[in-house]
């Protein structure tokens, strides 16, 4: 993997275990001023452990996320399509040498009715996932392509879906533009380990087996025009110290060669996996303390890029770490092909267990009670607010007026549409809150919108 330098990170890691506490203060005071850190500082910073400086890492982090995307915090649905895999990823319950599952591919009338389901909700994003192995021996990218214009095409009264993420196997710079033409929001890729040697061990077959193949996909899906890219880790298989520098060296250089870095980063637990038994013991569990710390030292080294957490993680978990720094969150997630309506009995096989299995109005209710606005927002995407364009209103914190009002929009809409009593309640006294500390003509923008909501009108944003 020509763009992370094993050498410097291990260097990075064994120089920088014992600094002062001024030096960790300056760090800490630099993050607070919104500049992204050095690759040094992130690594001065990741050696902390005494509780006196965690404490000041937490508190900045929370910090830094409440001044660059405000209180609001955006929450999707994972749409998993197929579980076939010509891989054998040893931690996922879809690799292909596992034959206790039951292998289902979802056909654009399936995708279409989950949908709907989703929409029934009231979810308004999607994160399309798949195994890497089309049904029917039609081309990858053709089966993507079919399946984002079925999601787009699914609608529930005035209710349709916004934005289409997908994360799916590595496609050539062609395929990937055919995939752009769709219309789809941010590719997701994760390189899963930055440590070569540990890659090669848990990708022992098939087009996934290639680590190069996959950390260039990153460079190709940006020569392919698709400019908001997510990159992530799946924390477990290697050191988290390593893993989160590599995390950052692959930052630096999406910088450098393309002028922008990711616009999320995921950071994914290696989670219980039927048929995958590395799943059940992984090589380098890391702790929920470490997690915590992994998260908001991410925050303070790339201030201006999303954080996702998904239902991988428990309730408890997730509700902590919003604070250290996550902007998107999954809801009501189910990891099984067709699983969102079908009876357990005939669900086909989930790709790993999860932790949060809350309702979407109970996860709605809980961020109100913890003061986050819940957003259903994608105005960026549709503003081409996207890749270097949206950097540049988020680096200098301007974003956060724009995440704030169209939170404020979407969760009326959620409200009056689908929330139960008691969160309609709480939900109204919110956004009577944040309506009450804007200025008049934000008020005014507001009150504007609120009687587009009352009419009937969906989908406003500013
Ligand atoms: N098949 C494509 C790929 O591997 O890139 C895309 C979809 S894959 C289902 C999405 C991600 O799930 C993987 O990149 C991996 O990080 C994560 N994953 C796999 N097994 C997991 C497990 N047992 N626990 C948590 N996450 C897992
Ligand atoms: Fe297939 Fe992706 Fe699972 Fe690997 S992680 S087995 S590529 S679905």
């Amino acid at each position: 993997m020509k763009q992370i330098n094993e050498e410097r990170i291990n260097n990075l890691l064994l120089s920088t275990a014992d600094s002062d506490s001024r030096k960790i203060d300056r760090i800490i005071n630099k993050s607070k001023s919104l500049k992204r850190l050095t690759l040094e500082e992130s690594a001065i910073l990741l050696a902390v452990q005494d509780a006196g400086s965690l404490e000041k890492i937490f508190a900045a982090a929370s910090f830094v996320k409440d001044a660059i995307y405000g209180r609001r915090v955006v929450l999707f649905a994972p749409l998993y399509i197929s579980n076939f895999c010509v891989n054998n990823c040893l931690y996922c319950a879809f690799k292909s040498d596992n034959l206790a599952i039951k292998r289902k591919a979802l056909s654009a009338a399936e995708i279409k009715s989950q949908t709907e389901w989703l929409l029934g909700r009231g979810h308004k994003r999607i994160l399309m996932v798949c195994g890497e192995e089309a049904p029917g021996g039609e081309s990858n990218v053709d089966y993507y392509v079919q399946a984002v214009k079925a999601i787009y095409a699914a609608e529930v009264g005035k209710n349709k879906i916004k934005r289409v993420n997908v994360n799916c196997a590595p496609l050539s710079i062609d395929d990937f533009k055919k995939l752009k033409s769709s219309g789809i929001g941010t590719y997701q890729i994760f390189q899963e380990t930055y440590h070569q040697k540990t890659y090669l061990r848990m990708h022992p077959k098939g087009p996934k087996s290639d680590p190069d193949n996959r950390i260039d996909a990153v460079d190709r899906a940006f020569k392919a025009g698709i400019d908001d890219i997510g990159i992530g880790a799946l924390y477990g298989l290697f050191d988290w110290r390593f893993e989160t520098l590599g995390l950052l060296s692959h930052i630096e250089h999406m910088e450098e060669k393309f002028k922008v870095g990711p616009h999320t980063i995921s950071v994914p637990r290696i989670e219980p996996a039927e048929g995958a038994e590395l799943s059940l013991r992984p090589p380098h569990k890391i702790s929920d303390d470490e997690f915590k710390k992994v998260v908001a030292i991410l925050r303070l080294s790339v201030p201006y890029t999303g954080i996702i957490m998904t239902t991988r993680e428990n309730a408890l978990m997730r509700d902590a770490l919003i604070s250290l720094g996550v902007s998107q969150i999954s809801a009501e997630s189910n990891t099984s092909p067709g699983g969102y309506s079908a009876s357990r009995a005939e669900q086909a096989g989930g790709q790993f267990s999860l932790g949060d299995q809350r309702s979407l109005d109970e996860i709605v209710g809980t961020l109100i009670a913890h003061d986050y606005i819940p957003s259903f927002c994608a105005a960026c995407y549709r503003m081409e607010r996207t890749g270097e364009a949206f950097m540049q209103l988020a680096k200098p914190g301007m974003i956060k007026g724009k995440c704030s009002m169209n939170a404020l929009i979407t969760l009326q809409e959620y409200l009056d549409d689908f929330a139960s009593v008691k969160v309609k309640q709480a939900g109204y006294k919110m956004i009577e809150r944040y309506f009450n500390k804007l200025d008049n003509v934000d008020q005014d923008m507001l009150k504007f919108f609120f009687s587009h909501v009352d009419s009937g009108i969906r989908d406003e944003y500013v």
